[in-house]
């Protein structure tokens, strides 16, 4: 069955008007979703950037109900999908087009690893690959392998050239869009969304994950309900993380207000959640460690309230329905990533600098100059607790 119908399509609202609009691109005519077989979706990068695609996967399937759905992710965003049921299988990489370094296996082994890669794609079988990205990011490496694969419609956002390599070259909505929306916006622009898609994320955590969570949970000494903090310390990269002393200052407080603090995070960060909660030195500011991604949400779905920086744990407490408290380096602006579904205070200091996307600060950092006390009066106002924050720094 033909993927495509009908006439060339118009481009997207004003997509002409754009300062990103190339005149080769918004050429695509409109897909089919009745004939779709086997979707791609890709999604490469981090927890949260998975967490945001969501909506557009949910999309994608109330158009497509027939197909099946895979989604192309790191080792850590593809621990996202068991937690969203309408993926049905996820084909798991480490691309050369997210690294910033060929690392200790050396080229060689990234070469072997993409011609893996492209043999999956093949075997696949699938009729159309959809490719999400940041405004930083470009669709063309795995749209390329796409090509290769012989996928017949490749679906892309990019301002750049590509030649033919994509069926659907749609020029990108404007830069800080939320990313939810420009996932959504690439459907549109193709015929793939429905009238009315939501826009907020939304996980639904196993039961066996949150049988995990709330083992753990009790195993840190909190009773059944019993109302707690949680503290996730962690950030893809440095210049997104709150100064770890100071969030053991802020858990230290909160713990002494009558609030328990359980200090968690993804396996990796473990180091990171034991040298906070060391820090701290409060008794009721104590370590969690859940084993996988969908327990780490499952604790951040019990809790009155969650602590993160800008990061897969506010993406996840966010899609879980639990309010937040976020310490919001000025690497991102608030526009393209903030929470959507849950109440959040996002504490940061404006900065020139900012947005800057910068992996570390290469300056002071004063864009997470944020006191302990802030962040604990944010919480305690959260959860209803009078503002007596005991907190002098
Ligand atoms: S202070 Fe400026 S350069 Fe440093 S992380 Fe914040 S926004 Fe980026």
């Amino acid at each position: 069955m033909a993927l495509i119908v009908g006439a060339p399509h118009r481009p997207v609202p004003a997509a002409t008007d754009l300062p990103g609009h190339h005149p080769g691109a918004d050429r695509g005519a409109p897909v089919d979703p009745r004939a779709l077989r086997r979707v791609l979706v890709v999604r490469a990068d981090n927890i949260g950037d998975v967490v945001m695609a969501v909506p557009a996967v949910r999309a994608l399937r109330v158009v497509a109900p027939q197909a099946r759905i895979d989604l192309l992710a790191s080792p850590a965003g593809a621990r996202v999908a068991p937690m969203v049921p309408e993926i049905d299988g996820v084909v798991e990489t480490s691309p050369s087009w997210q690294q910033l370094s060929a690392g200790e296996t050396g080229v060689g082994a990234q070469v072997a690893a993409e011609w893996t890669l492209l043999d999956e794609l093949r075997c696949g079988g699938y009729d159309a690959l959809l490719v999400f990205t940041s405004s930083t990011q470009s669709p063309w490496p795995v749209a390329h392998l796409g090509l290769m694969a012989g996928i017949a419609l490749r679906a892309v956002h990019s301002a750049e050239f590509g030649g033919t390599v994509a069926t659907h070259w749609v020029t990108p909505p404007p830069e800080g869009t939320h990313q939810v929306d420009r996932c959504l916006h690439l459907l549109a622009a193709i015929g793939l969304a429905p009238t009315d898609p939501g826009r907020t994320p939304a996980l639904d955590v196993p039961p066996a994950a949150q049988d995990e969570a709330d083992a753990a949970l009790a195993g840190s000494g909190l009773r059944s309900g019993e109302p707690f903090v949680a503290l996730a310390p962690g950030a893809s990269c440095a210049s997104r993380r709150y100064p770890a002393e100071r969030f053991a200052v802020a858990a230290a407080a909160i713990a002494a207000a009558g609030l328990p603090v359980r200090v968690t995070g993804a396996e990796t960060e473990i180091g990171l959640v034991a040298a906070v909660a060391e820090t701290a030195g409060h008794r009721d500011v104590r370590v969690l460690r859940p084993t996988s991604v969908p327990g780490f949400a499952g604790v951040l779905r019990r809790a009155a309230v969650a602590v993160t920086n800008n990061s897969g744990g506010m993406h996840l407490a966010d899609a879980v329905g639990t309010p937040l408290v976020v310490t919001w380096a000025g690497t991102e602006p608030h526009a393209a990533m903030a929470p959507r579904s849950v109440p959040a205070a996002l504490l940061g200091r404006r900065v020139p600098c900012s947005p800057c996307r910068l992996l570390t600060c290469p300056y002071d950092h004063g864009c997470l100059d944020v006191t302990p006390a802030r962040v604990v009066a944010a919480v305690l106002e959260r959860v209803g607790v009078p503002l007596e924050v005991p907190c002098a720094r």
